[in-house]
């Protein structure tokens, strides 16, 4: 494994075990843990038309107090899921926050998937992709009880 690819590897593996995760967890499960980790609730929500319709899929606003995670809602359930986790990913590697940057008053900077570097589109991804793995998230052999738009939906508080 190239070098570089090997560190990412390293980064996502020191910021995953900080987490402490369980054997098996749920996105919702996932949600919890860093809202708590970081003292800040974290909310998901379908990402609004006119942002999806520019070609935006998953976008995540810090306010003040709360971290947005905004999600392309006219896809698949595990799509959805991946698209959570990525931004989730950005989250953990702090990518981006706009404490401070903040003007008094401002509404919050909207900071679509193009605004990150590579490397950090890199890192967000390769963290989606281990955050799966060690969840067994994702599409089940024969598909019965694992339902991905189930546990999506309850993260999101679907009912
Ligand atoms: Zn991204």
């Amino acid at each position: 494994m190239p070098y570089r690819q090997l560190s990412l590897r390293r980064r996502c593996e020191a910021i995953l075990g900080q987490l402490d995760l369980a054997e098996r967890f749920c996105l919702e499960g996932l949600c919890t843990k860093i809202a708590e980790q970081r003292g800040r609730p974290i909310r998901l929500h379908p990402l609004p038309r006119e942002a999806a319709e520019s070609g935006v899929c998953g976008l995540w606003v810090g306010t003040a107090t709360t971290d947005y995670v905004f999600y392309e809602a006219q896809t698949s359930p595990l799509h959805q899921e991946h698209i959570v986790l990525h931004e989730l990913g950005h989250i953990l590697f702090g990518h981006h926050s706009l404490e401070g940057e903040e003007a008094d008053g401002a509404a919050p900077v909207v900071l679509g998937r193009t605004n990150y570097t590579t490397r950090q589109e890199q890192e967000a991804e390769m963290l989606a992709s281990m955050i799966r793995t060690r969840a067994g998230l994702g599409p089940r052999p024969n598909g019965s009880s694992g339902d991905p738009l189930g546990r999506l939906g309850s993260a999101m508080g679907v009912r």
